[in-house]
């Protein structure tokens, strides 16, 4: 399946992975909707990006995935992975449409990386002390992910 993905560049990256191979793909929850995260990743202030953002059925790329984003507050951890926002709240999970669109990206993103889901795929929470990513049913998208490979 071929997404429709929209750009919204953002300022917040590292040109380049340091010569790091992309070998984890890291899931997010926004704590809000796909407008809330382009307002936090286009603002250089911020200082925090991720490569994609899904929600209200629509998917943004902020950083080539050659390139590094600051998405899970650890900078070796960021070199080697990709992150996934997502929209959704401590009160409202992402809807089954955001989890399908993100389900097909990781596919993609497997097959470009030859990764397998089932080690690649993991959550913020993983990686640094963090409620991230929240209702986000992250085995659920990997386990989702390995069953389309
Ligand atoms: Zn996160």
């Amino acid at each position: 399946m071929t997404q429709n993905v929209i750009w919204k560049t953002s300022p917040n990256r590292t040109v380049g992975r340091g010569g790091v191979a992309v070998d984890r793909i890291v899931i997010h929850y926004i704590v809000g909707n796909l407008a809330a995260c382009d307002a936090t990743f286009l603002n250089p202030d911020s200082q925090v990006s991720a490569h994609y953002g899904i929600g209200e059925g629509r998917i943004h790329q902020y950083v080539s995935v050659h390139n590094t984003a600051w998405h899970s507050g650890n900078f070796g951890f960021n070199q080697r992975s990709i992150g996934i926002e997502h929209s959704a709240t401590p009160e409202r999970p992402p809807t089954q449409q955001t989890l399908n669109m993100s389900i097909a990206r990781c596919v993609t993103l497997c097959r470009q990386f030859n990764l397998n889901p089932l080690t690649a795929i993991v959550p913020h929470e993983s990686v640094v002390p963090t409620a991230c990513p929240g209702t986000v049913d992250w085995e659920y998208i990997r386990d989702r992910t390995a069953a389309q490979m």
